[in-house]
């Protein structure tokens, strides 16, 4: 009998879009001619609003690629407290609210999910790439592609991503962590945290909320009235909020594979000309070129690939993720900058062109990925 892959897709997230294009991409891999007599094909489709599709209802939305209107009232989708209000349109996508939450819990009644044989949430971002998603799939005891409650967890923090990177001894740049609540609650504090920032990191630097992806929320500053603006700002988006000091690199890529013995891929660059890889470089058709193979000495690469290696083992990631680095060209340095344990799917992305530069074709990584999930879930 044919394995029946449920791809979970779209998702409470700012980056439902790129999720709805991973999935049509992992589709059309699982329907090719290599794959279409081993797997079978179920979609469930997860709105902006939370609320689960499957069926006919999900086909069509994986083969038109346009998200479905939101069917509930936005009344279930306000925010709960003052604290907690998005400040722009984009936020709203992500937050969910206690609402959104408790309609969760009718979705086992009409998904079919004992139909499933392995699930692939091919969900980026939070409330699909941080562990809640692997949660819900572990308890239900089915396999499931990609990294479990921990990895997806420790993946998605920026903070403690990088104190999993510390402890293996994985070279960062220079960062500190801020609370919500150094930022708003207490105007004494506030000046206090932005001297400390600029004593310790100074000028320009990164403020990030600490559980986003695609860039979102993520501010570079060059003076105080930039830094207060956008520590500001990431509040709205997240309570942790990190601060790093800025350098000037090339970025690179490489793409792990595997479970307890993974393998890392050839080296990526990516290239743009605006100031850094922010939402709309990462997502404007020619803003950014990936080249692949990266132009690297050989010692470079080698040194990336296994440092990709260790911060798959150091957040205990499984199944598929990108890490990315700074290459500092004039002193020969690699920092590390983040490890993405669903990275972006699409046809296009850096991900699966890593490993088809590397000898692994889309429609055989897709299969690799699901053999590595019933792989991992017999031997938990
Ligand atoms: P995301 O998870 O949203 O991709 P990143 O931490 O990768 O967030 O930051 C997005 C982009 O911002 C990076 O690809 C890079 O262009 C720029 N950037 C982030 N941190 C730094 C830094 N410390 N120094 C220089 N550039 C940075
Ligand atoms: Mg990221
Ligand atoms: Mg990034």
């Amino acid at each position: 009998a044919k394995i029946r892959v449920g791809l979970l897709f779209g998702g409470c997230s700012g980056e439902h879009e790129v999720s709805m294009s991973s999935a049509r991409a992992i589709a059309k891999a699982l329907s090719s001619d290599q794959n279409a007599n081993h797997y079978e094909l179920l979609p469930v489709y997860i709105q902006k609003d939370g609320i689960w599709q499957s069926g006919e209802l999900a086909q069509h939305v994986l083969e038109s690629g346009k998200a479905l209107p939101l069917t509930g009232t936005n009344e279930a989708y306000l925010p709960t407290s003052a604290a907690d209000a998005p400040s722009s349109s984009a936020s709203s996508e992500i937050l969910p609210s206690a609402a959104t939450a408790s309609k969760l819990s009718r979705v086992g009644e009409n998904i079919g999910w004992s139909e499933v044989d392995v699930w692939f949430p091919i969900l980026h971002g939070p409330n699909g790439e941080d562990g809640t998603i692997q949660g819900l799939l572990k308890l239900m005891q089915v396999p499931f592609v990609g990294s479990g409650v921990l990895g997806s967890a420790l993946g998605m923090d920026k903070i403690a991503m990088k104190m999993a990177f510390t402890q293996a001894g994985l070279p960062q740049v220079k960062y500190m962590a801020v609370n919500r609540s150094q930022i708003w609650s207490n105007p004494c504090v506030f000046p206090k945290v932005c001297d400390q920032i600029e004593a310790n990191l100074g000028y320009p630097c990164f403020v990030k909320p600490a559980n986003l992806g695609s860039s979102v929320g993520i501010a570079k500053v060059r003076s105080r009235p930039e830094l207060e603006a956008a520590l500001d700002n990431a509040a709205s988006y997240d309570r942790r909020i990190i601060v790093e000091a800025g350098v000037v690199a090339r970025e690179v890529e490489c793409a792990v594979l595997g479970n307890d013995q993974p393998k890392a891929s050839v080296v990526g660059e990516i290239t743009y000309n605006s100031d850094f890889y922010d939402y709309e470089t990462k997502y404007t058709e020619g803003q950014a070129d990936l080249l692949i193979p990266a132009s690297l000495p050989d010692s470079v690469a080698t040194q990336i690939q296994e440092m990709a290696l260790q911060a798959f083992a150091a957040v205990d990631a499984a199944g598929l993720a990108r890490v990315d680095f700074f290459y500092i060209e004039e002193t020969g340095e690699v920092l590390i900058n983040e490890i993405n344990t669903m990275p972006g799917f699409t046809a296009t992305s850096m991900y699966p062109q890593l490993w088809a530069a590397t000898g692994i074709p889309f429609p055989q990584l897709v299969n690799q990925l699901i053999e590595l999930a019933m792989e991992r879930h017999q031997s938990p």
